[in-house]
């Protein structure tokens, strides 16, 4: 086998190569995302001797941000090629009110809402725009649901990146507010995500431009794997017996599952089993709806849900979700948005925290899985709850509001009965 060379900006980095998911075939690191064998995804290949420098105590030396993984990512080794606004490291919470309400021994949630932008996306974010640069790009692009254009504008902005984000042009308005302080360039798109999606392909051959979720996928979908290593690492260097992940194409899921696995591999956790469960909305379920009904393949949907964060319609990675489920002994459900909205007051309520739909999607999912007898209740389970509330304020707005409105008097105040 002849050894493919990696390009100079990469010397630091454990990646070796772009490895095709389906046929293999190698290509030097590249900005580049479809095998040209076999049109399939490609991954990045790492040199496993230098993953194998990574140490408990080389991370646990490390910031407290997800660099601390440095070692186990693509790229942002190096200060100069690194794009941070200090994502991950966000609390794991254990959540002892939202398990007696649920009926479960050991409940945690992994609040992503902490992040810089208040979603996972600045992890992934993060290592995509260190990617771009150390290939030289100084325009960074993407194709967004909301949190992953709040991500992109943020960060290239911090690093002088110039950004050109492209959503829906329905989007909820706090994901349009978000992604328009930064004073980058927004495009509205009418129609849907995957229109979006599907125009992003095609701008993407004419510019040259790091679209985060088009070219440089390989490097953005690696960022993910944080929040594996960071669960693990905040349980004491162990794997959780059950996840329940929140999916719109589906990486996220993937990528957990992938750390755990590389956490055994390299031997900093001891083996044992998880399972991982799967979340989606009903009105936006192609891969849990592949789930129920046992396919392998997954049938591309018209997407109509409040969790907007999650409606992929043509999910790229639900084939590997439903593998790693599948392969897991996991399971996966689908809720309505009634739930969804149902599941963001539970949290709120026991927990004092307040999820966007795609938490709000992650508890109910939780709920319908313990009902149905699909995941265990006296396991000890990590929920992750990848965006914050604030940003799709709509969903729950109707639905709560003040206990009274009075004038300002204490004769008023008595009269309601609230003392
Ligand atoms: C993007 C996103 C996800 C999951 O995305 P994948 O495409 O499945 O990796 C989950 N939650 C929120 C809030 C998101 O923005
Ligand atoms: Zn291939």
């Amino acid at each position: 086998m002849t050894t493919i060379e990696v390009p100079a900006a990469f010397a630091t980095s454990p990646a070796r190569a772009l490895m095709c998911r389906e046929c293999g075939h190698e290509v030097a690191l590249a900005p580049v995302h479809v095998c040209e064998m076999c049109f399939a995804p490609l991954e990045i290949g790492y040199d496993e001797d230098k993953l194998r420098l990574v140490t408990r105590a080389s991370i646990e030396a490390g910031p407290q941000n997800i660099w601390r993984y440095a070692g186990l990512l693509p790229a942002g080794q190096d200060e100069a090629t690194r794009v941070s606004l200090g994502a991950g490291m966000t609390p794991l919470r254990e959540a002892k009110n939202l398990a007696a309400a649920l009926g479960m021994k050991k409940l945690w949630v992994k609040d992503d809402s902490a992040n810089p932008t208040h979603s996972f996306k600045d992890r992934v974010v993060s290592v995509a725009l260190s990617a771009a640069r150390s290939f030289g790009y100084t325009t960074v692009s993407c194709a967004s649901t909301g949190n992953l254009a709040n991500s992109v504008a943020a960060h290239a902005t911090q690093a002088g990146l110039r950004a050109v984000v492209f959503i829906p042009n329905d989007l909820e308005q706090g994901k349009v507010v978000q992604t328009a302080v930064y004073d980058q360039t927004l495009v509205a798109v009418e129609g849907t995500y995957d229109d979006v999606n599907r125009l992003c392909s095609e701008i993407a051959e004419n510019e040259d431009w790091a679209f985060v979720n088009v070219n440089v996928r390989p490097y953005y979908a690696e960022g993910s794997k944080t929040l594996g290593y960071e669960v693990a690492e905040q349980l004491g260097w162990r794997i959780p017996p059950q996840v329940v992940i929140p999916m719109a194409s589906g990486s996220l899921l993937t990528k957990v599952d992938k750390a755990f696995g590389e956490l055994v591999k390299l031997g900093l956790v001891d083996a044992s089993d998880w399972k991982v469960y799967g979340a989606q909305a009903t009105g936006c379920s192609p891969i849990a709806t592949a789930y129920e009904n046992g396919w392998d393949a997954v049938k591309p949907v018209k997407p109509s849900t409040i969790a907007r964060s999650l409606a992929i319609g043509n999910p790229a990675d639900g084939p590997y979700a439903l593998d790693a489920v599948r392969r897991t002994g996991g399971a996966m459900g689908h809720v309505s948005d009634e739930q969804i909205v149902a599941g963001i007051r539970l949290l709120a309520s026991t927990e004092g925290l307040f999820a966007e739909t795609a938490g709000g999607v992650t508890v109910a999912t939780l709920q319908q899985l313990l009902e149905r007898g699909q995941i265990d209740p006296d396991a000890e389970t990590v929920l992750y709850n990848t965006g914050d509330g604030l940003k799709t304020l709509d969903a729950v707005a109707g639905q709560v509001g003040p206990t009274a409105t009075i004038a300002p008097s204490y004769g008023a105040f008595a009269k309601t009965g609230l003392a």
